[in-house]
């Protein structure tokens, strides 16, 4: 087992990582102690995990673990089901010394954090992230929330748990579909600012795609303290957070454009940074080798490498107009200066944009 921390003063907390660790109640131990706990999990991971983990748990904790088992998918991140979990814990009369654990993907480690946040005006948390997308990326940095009908993650708040435990051993029930989708997320990391793990992932990803155990923990090592890094600098977004969002105002746009739950947040993502990456081309800010190899890279993990087909430049340019990170009126976007290096910026030329629409759209 390998432990890494997220380093938020008072607010900071423990990640852990390695196979089997949904068996090993030590981890959760010292924050259960004397105080009701209750596991908020979905349908299809219930069969899987949840058994093992009420086990584990209660050979640590007082008393039976409950467990609330919500409907899969993201059409459920949504305020109804968060009042489900708010009546279920009113009717248990759950005070503020509750804890909630998060057994899921980033479904239900978004909602249950909001939950959290919300319940009593807050109480504490514990993801338990079980595939690679949430195991990398959701479950670290505090965001949480749901959505609504007129955008995605509209609603939530910033509440970091209080422990992150990474059994790997759960990835080997993931579709291959969502292992790529999360493998997008961790070539983000090496993109954005670590050039020697992007290095590392060129030699090893068929390791990664073979689910060898080792070396999937240590890419999801390297991902959390590489997020962990950037969240410590700017918890709430408000300048270096942002380059976390690498190829998803693109990825977004695909996501809207094509009817959320066509593609994947992580196969968008890849077809997005590839798009960041040929805008970082047309303004001579990476070269020919570093677009080929952010390509290739991305190819090799099994995801597009450019947009779906009748999803037109134009289109592209009206869904971007709407993004969230439009600051009065001028589109930001996280561009490339290398492998390793990135920036957030408004001062690129629109010239360039539209060569990039025009050039990957088909
Ligand atoms: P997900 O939670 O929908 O999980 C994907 C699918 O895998 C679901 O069907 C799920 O039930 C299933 N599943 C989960 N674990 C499994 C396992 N071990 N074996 C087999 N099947 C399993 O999707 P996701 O990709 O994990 O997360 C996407 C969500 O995360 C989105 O809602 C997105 O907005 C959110 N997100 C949040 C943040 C953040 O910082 N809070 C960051 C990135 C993404
Ligand atoms: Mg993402």
């Amino acid at each position: 087992m390998d432990t890494l921390t997220v380093d938020l003063a008072e607010r900071s907390y423990p990640i852990h990582i390695g196979r089997g660790l949904l068996k090993e109640p030590g981890h959760f131990e010292a924050l259960l102690k004397g105080r009701r706990a209750v596991i908020v999990t979905n349908e299809t991971v219930a069969p899987l995990y949840l058994d093992t983990l009420k086990q584990t748990l209660a050979a640590v904790h007082d008393g039976p673990v409950e467990a609330l088992i919500l409907p899969d998918g993201e059409q459920y991140k949504n305020v109804d089901t968060l009042n489900r979990i708010y009546t279920f814990l009113l009717e248990r009369r759950l005070d503020r010394s509750a804890m909630l654990i998060a057994l899921g993907g980033g479904v239900i480690g978004d909602i249950t954090g909001f939950a959290a946040a919300t319940y009593l005006r807050g109480v504490d948390f514990i993801q338990v992230p079980t595939t690679l997308l949430s195991q990398v990326d959701s479950s670290v940095g505090g965001k949480t929330g749901v959505n609504h009908a007129l955008g995605k993650n509209m609603i939530g708040a910033f509440h970091q748990p209080r422990l992150v435990v990474i059994d790997t051993d759960t990835l080997n029930t993931l579709p291959d579909r969502e292992l790529s989708a999360g493998l997008a997320e961790v070539i983000k990391y090496g993109l954005i600012d670590d050039a020697d793990f992007f290095v590392w992932l060129e030699e090893h990803l068929p390791r990664l795609l073979a689910r060898e155990p080792e070396a999937l923990a240590w890419a999801i090592h390297r991902s959390c303290a590489d997020k962990a890094r950037v969240v410590a600098q700017d918890e709430r977004e408000s300048g270096r957070r942002a380059l976390l969002n690498l190829g998803h105002t693109f990825g977004h746009a695909i996501e809207n454009g094509m009817g959320y739950g066509q593609w994947l947040h992580g196969e968008a993502v890849g077809a997005g940074m590839i798009m960041a990456a040929h805008l970082s081309r047309q303004m001579h800010w990476i070269d020919d080798d570093d677009l080929n190899r952010t390509t290739h890279l991305i190819q090799a993990a099994r995801l597009p490498v450019a947009p779906p087909t009748g999803l037109s430049a134009e289109r592209f340019k009206q869904i971007m107009a709407g993004d969230k990170k439009v600051l009065q009126g001028q589109l930001r976007l996280v561009l490339l200066q290398g492998i390793g290096t990135s920036v957030v910026t408004a001062d690129f030329d629109p010239g360039a944009l539209d060569n990039t629409l025009n050039a990957l759209t088909r």
